[in-house]
């Protein structure tokens, strides 16, 4: 049988994981597992690179490891970033592989030290945050990643990626890294409920997002609540109309979707309708994955040990890439 090829991505364990996060990115990835050989990162490593408290950064790494083998993914295919530490390890190595320019012209970078300006801390932006793409090449390339499945936000940061292994290559005279490709797969891009002229997001606040596993009451609250009138038009319809009928249609609420597209084209949708169906579609796979989620709860140890040792699994292909990379570039390799 023809070897299946590798998909690798990573999410940050930065807080709650909300419906922009599933539908955008976390959908996908459950899907992507019946094709591909797939390895998920929860990269606490990346998480220090914006303002961060050592407790907290534990607990929503864990958080999340069990947000995400609640809705799908499978725990085999799940690692910790601090648990394969032969990332930092290429991190470095691949330090003197970056352009200081190259790094310089990133986009989330400038974005995100922006954000620190305005915040306390003095303004304080770590180098780690400019150096974050390095750390994100090697992710990618210490698992000969072959697919990214990433947003066009992330697509600069795999050229980048791609740029560091092409300049290893040629330095060592061998095609050792593969170039890793974009996998764009169609995914919705979400809008906040409260304002849907901007992306459903957690840095622009709680009201900006819905929480996957939040309380029933408080998702259809939100939804309820969702504006509609306000924002630019997509194609004649309001941008908050708009994504109520994405969040639908990403729901599969497929035939609520249909009728209730066929109301608007006649003029006669009425908003609470609309409101309604999405409320049903969200709460319904909120319903899901929070009684998968209880489950888990139930067995938190063994969960936390099987992600340890499918960390350890995996860290044995980080190993084998580090050891061949010292070799390449000249450093020493001993087994103490
Ligand atoms: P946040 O903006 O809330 O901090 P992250 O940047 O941690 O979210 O995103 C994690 C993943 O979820 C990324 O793959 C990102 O592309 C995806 N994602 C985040 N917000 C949205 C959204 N509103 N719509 C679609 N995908 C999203």
């Amino acid at each position: 049988m023809e070897q299946r090829k590798q998909v690798l991505s990573c999410i940050q364990p930065t807080g709650h994981m909300h419906f922009g996060n599933y539908f955008g990115a976390i959908k996908n990835w459950v899907q992507l597992q019946n094709d591909y050989d797939c390895i998920y990162g929860v990269v606490d490593y990346h998480a220090m690179t914006m303002p961060y408290q050592a407790k907290k950064l534990r607990e929503n790494t864990w958080e999340l490891i069990f947000n995400l083998i609640a809705t799908g993914i499978q725990p085999d295919n799940l690692f910790i970033q601090s648990l394969v530490p032969e990332h930092a390890e290429l991190s470095w190595i691949f330090n003197c592989f970056t352009s200081y320019g190259h790094l310089g012209r990133m986009t989330q970078f400038k974005d995100k030290s922006a954000q620190n300006k305005d915040k306390g801390d003095g303004g304080f932006i770590s180098a780690g945050l400019y150096t974050y793409p390095v750390l994100q090449a090697a992710d990618i390339l210490i698992y000969r990643a072959d697919y990214v499945p990433v947003g066009k936000d992330q697509e600069q940061h795999l050229e980048l990626t791609r740029d560091i292994a092409q300049r290893f290559n040629h330095q060592i005279g061998k095609e050792y890294f593969v170039l890793p490709e974009p996998l764009f797969t169609e995914v919705p891009k979400v809008m906040s409920l409260a304002d849907p002229t901007r992306k459903m997001s957690k840095s622009a606040g709680e009201k900006h997002y819905v929480n996957v596993f939040a309380e029933e009451a408080r998702i259809r609250k939100q939804v309820r609540s969702a504006v509609t009138d306000t924002g630019e038009a997509t194609e004649g319809m309001s941008e908050g109309i708009a994504n109520l009928f994405r969040l639908l249609k990403a729901s599969e609420c497929h035939e609520a979707h249909d009728s209730l597209v066929q109301d608007y084209q006649s003029g006669a949708l009425k908003y609470v309708d609309l409101k309604e169906a999405v409320a049903n579609g969200l709460v319904a796979l909120n319903e899901q994955f929070r009684s998968a989620r209880a489950e888990l709860n139930a067995n938190k140890k063994e969960v936390k040990n099987q992600v340890k040792a499918s960390s350890a699994e995996i860290r044995k292909r980080a190993q084998e890439t580090i050891k061949q990379v010292k070799d390449l570039a000249g450093l020493l390799n001993v087994r103490f």
